[in-house]
């Protein structure tokens, strides 16, 4: 068993030491929470229940705490993805629910898996989601002041469960003060993508990482036989002559761990399937 979260990204200049340490503190609790429920849920499962944890919890920029847009709107943008039967969905710039992370585990069953803009809204209510705003009086704050964020993060979980299968969860606020319909890479497969070999998250700019078609990239490398750590070496070291900015968690059937970064820095943490272990 293995699994790994991230917080996103954040600008080292707007991220005091305090705040960072809050973050990778916040970050071991919920792996923990996750771990424990790993034991006896599959893989798709626990990270849908660990990205609610992350979604939850304000210090990150998804589900609540989420940054807010140039209209003073907060869109949410979230994707599963299920390593057995290699199935995408995902929910792109959804209104006031609690948690986006839910809508792209209800969009499994449908025949349409991927739902953007008020159609998404709209489904959510239908499905009796409860009208919740995700916004925080720090987030109301930064926005007012037109401050860059004082260093919210994507979240991300990829897991690898006891019985060798794999599924991977993003979620995100964006990047704040986007244009009012921005797509972020988060509820795509260049932000969040698994198969039956490998499972990958990605944070950063959602651009570069369309652009790098990062995540999908990673696995199709490890598929063909690369090793994790050099499929990715390899992608990050594509994303050099556009200076993308981008990092990743991944894990494989085998079990191999490994999160790049291409700028410093993102808040991880991992269970290895023997200890935690926080990276910063
Ligand atoms: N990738 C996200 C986006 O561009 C932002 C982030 O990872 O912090 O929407």
């Amino acid at each position: 068993m293995r699994i790994l979260i991230h917080g996103g990204f954040f600008s080292e200049s707007s991220q005091s030491k305090e705040t960072k340490e809050k973050k990778q503190k916040a970050l071991l609790n919920i792996l923990d929470l996750g771990k424990s429920y790993l034991k006896n849920h599959s893989a798709i499962e626990t990270v849908i229940y660990t990205a609610t944890l992350l979604e939850d919890d304000p210090l990150f920029n998804a589900g609540t705490g989420s940054q807010i847009q140039s209209d003073g709107k907060i869109r949410m943008s979230a994707a599963l993805m299920n390593g057995l039967d290699q199935k995408f969905s995902g929910v792109i710039n959804v209104e006031n629910v609690k948690n986006p992370i839910i809508i792209a585990q209800m969009l499994m069953k449908e025949e349409d898996r991927v739902l953007g803009g008020a159609g998404a809204s709209q489904y959510a209510e239908n499905a009796g989601l409860p009208f919740y705003s995700t916004e925080t009086p720090e987030r109301k704050q930064e926005f007012l002041a037109k401050k860059e964020s004082s260093g919210t993060g994507t979240i991300g979980c990829v897991v690898l469960d006891s019985q060798g299968r794999l599924a991977a969860a993003t979620s995100t606020g964006g990047k704040g003060f986007e244009i009012p319909g921005r797509i972020s890479d988060s509820a795509t497969i260049a932000g969040n993508y698994a198969n039956e070999y490998c499972a990958i998250s990605c944070t950063g700019v959602g651009e570069d990482i369309v652009s790098a078609g990062l995540a999908t990239k990673i696995v199709t490398r490890v598929t063909d036989g690369m090793s994790l750590k050099d499929a990715f070496n390899k992608s990050f070291k594509e994303m050099q002559s556009h200076d993308g900015f981008a990092g990743a968690i991944g894990v494989t059937k085998n079990g191999d761990i490994y999160f790049q970064e291409s700028h410093p820095n993102i808040v991880f943490a991992a269970f290895n399937g023997i200890e935690n272990i926080v990276f910063s």
